[in-house]
């Protein structure tokens, strides 16, 4: 494992898993955190979203889903730490969670765009650990996307393949690069990344 200079600090990180829409960052996620050693060092984080919500997605558990009106409402008071327009939606960290994590020394997992990891990144340098999610290929995402309802919206399959080539000329930028081929491995790889982080 690469040192990246997090000095003595073992509480309070922020892991962001970014890459392209099918990369299978959201099921990570969800599988990492199911390991109860993990999951009670963890504060789980809740995007606030204007994008509609999928099929088998709840409000409050996927995502809280707010009208523009109430996004832009929640920008002026402050209450979202960082924000991005994705495919005409847009999205946001609660400043709040972050903050009680950051206060509490428990972890935090969070899925973002480049832009999200960018400015985490920057605010807080010696905190964050950046990991780069890689479809195997754009086909296999292609394969992941069409598992959802999201081509009910027109073009929205082609524009979320689109930005992920994008997406994919980042990778480089971040601390870790991981290819999900293979979920329980992939798992293992960031559950190893975590831990080598955050253990004495
Ligand atoms: P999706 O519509 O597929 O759920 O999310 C679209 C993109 O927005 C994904 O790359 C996801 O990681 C990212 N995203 C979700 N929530 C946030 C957030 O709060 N901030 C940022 N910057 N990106 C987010």
């Amino acid at each position: 494992m690469p040192e990246i200079g997090y000095g003595k600090r073992k509480k309070g990180f922020i892991f962001i898993l970014s890459g392209p829409s099918g990369s299978g960052k959201t099921t990570l996620v969800r599988e990492v955190l199911k390991c109860p050693q993990l999951r009670r060092k963890f504060i789980k984080s809740v995007s606030f979203t204007t994008r509609p919500r999928r099929r088998g997605e709840r409000q409050g558990q996927s995502y809280f889903f707010v009208s523009p009106g109430e996004f832009q409402r929640l920008l002026k008071l402050k209450k979202i730490l960082e924000h991005t327009h994705y495919l005409g939606y847009h999205y946001g960290t609660p400043r709040a969670i972050v903050e009680q994590a950051i206060k509490k020394g428990l972890h935090i997992l969070l899925c973002l765009d480049v832009r999200g990891a960018t400015f985490l990144k920057r605010r807080y340098p010696t905190r964050t650990v950046t990991i780069f999610i890689k479809p195997p290929s754009l086909s296999a995402a292609k394969v992941r996307i069409l598992g959802r309802d999201i081509v009910a919206q027109p073009g929205e399959l082609n524009r979320r393949l689109r930005l992920g080539k994008q997406e994919l000329s980042y990778a480089n930028k971040y601390d870790y690069c991981l290819i999900n081929d293979n979920l329980k491995k992939a798992v293992r790889e960031v559950k190893r990344i975590i831990q080598w982080t955050i253990s004495p």
